[in-house]
């Protein structure tokens, strides 16, 4: 974040260290492992999860971008965009679905299961590394970063590329999970997004100075998303590692109750909690967006 060499330990999990700036307050896992730092895990080992047909099903769900959808659609109404880390293609797919005639969709991802599985829905993508790439020279209205910045070993070369692909006045939308989050106060490591894949742990203010520091302005910050499951497991399992299929099989059960009609109360109830911890900044995720300048 602000090449500070000065860190001080933080928390330690397993094999996993991590340490906070002293400068800038920034969390980040010191040492990365090198299939992270290069993102070759997530086209071998990561590929079982990511393909499963669990995590294939939870991410083609009507319900699972319901909160990145209305983001986006409040701030880039029409236009190009570009899904950086898309995956599967599920995000890219819901837009073009819900709204295909205001949208040109395009995705990339260094994993190539996930991206054959887009293809195959007809989700339009590039291959491989985002940094080595141009797109023909096409610029964008919109570049989307869902959950996908704390997994980059080099955060800040992906905002100034983002930056240099998007039109004067474009908007880049960054969700990352809260370091400040009510699960990370109560779980501390124990939280199972603290492990090897996450390199890079972001609150509020760490996330919009990675934004400003790449040319952009902040204007919108939100919290979104709350898993008390995820919680009430993690406590009682005492960190224990949670396996992919674990994952998998969690996703599974959320998503098919999310579409229970009977399930109506309950989701009141929770999206009650959630807008609550959202406006005390408790929630799992924080999103900020992004805009490149006006020329
Ligand atoms: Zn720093």
């Amino acid at each position: 974040m602000c090449y500070a060499s000065t860190n001080q330990p933080h928390w330690s999990k397993g094999e996993l260290q991590l340490v906070r700036c002293t400068n800038c307050g920034m969390v980040y896992v010191n040492p990365v492992a090198a299939a992270m730092a290069s993102g070759e895990f997530y086209d071998t080992e990561g590929a079982d999860y990511y393909l499963s047909p669990a995590k294939l099903a939870s991410d083609y769900a009507d319900v699972r971008f319901e909160r990145e959808l209305r983001l986006l659609r409040q701030f880039c109404p029409r236009g190009a965009v570009l899904d950086v880390g898309c995956g599967s293609g599920g995000f890219l797919f819901q837009l073009k679905k819900r709204w295909p005639m205001d949208y040109e969709i395009l995705g990339t991802d260094v994993s190539g299961g996930p991206l054959d599985y887009a293809e195959s829905k007809d989700v339009p993508v590039v291959r491989g590394d985002f940094l080595e790439q141009n797109f023909g020279g096409q610029k964008f209205d919109a570049v989307t970063l869902w959950a996908v910045a704390e997994h980059l070993a080099e955060p800040k070369k992906f905002l100034a590329q983002i930056h240099a692909a998007l039109k004067p006045g474009g908007v880049c939308f960054v969700l990352v999970p809260n370091l400040r989050s009510l699960a990370i106060r109560l779980l501390g490591a124990k939280y199972r997004y603290v492990y090897a894949q996450h390199l890079n742990y972001f609150s509020v203010s760490t996330l919009g100075r990675l934004g400003e520091r790449a040319g952009f302005e902040v204007v919108a910050t939100r919290y979104t998303h709350f898993n008390p499951v995820v919680i009430w497991q993690d406590w009682r399992g005492e960190g224990r590692e949670v396996s992919n299929a674990e994952r998998g099989e969690l996703l599974k059960q959320t998503t098919a109750l999310k579409q229970k009609p009977w399930m109506k109360p309950v989701k009141l109830l929770y999206g009650l909690t959630e807008k609550v911890l959202s406006i005390l900044g408790l929630a799992d995720n924080v999103v900020v967006v992004l805009r490149k300048k006006p020329s």
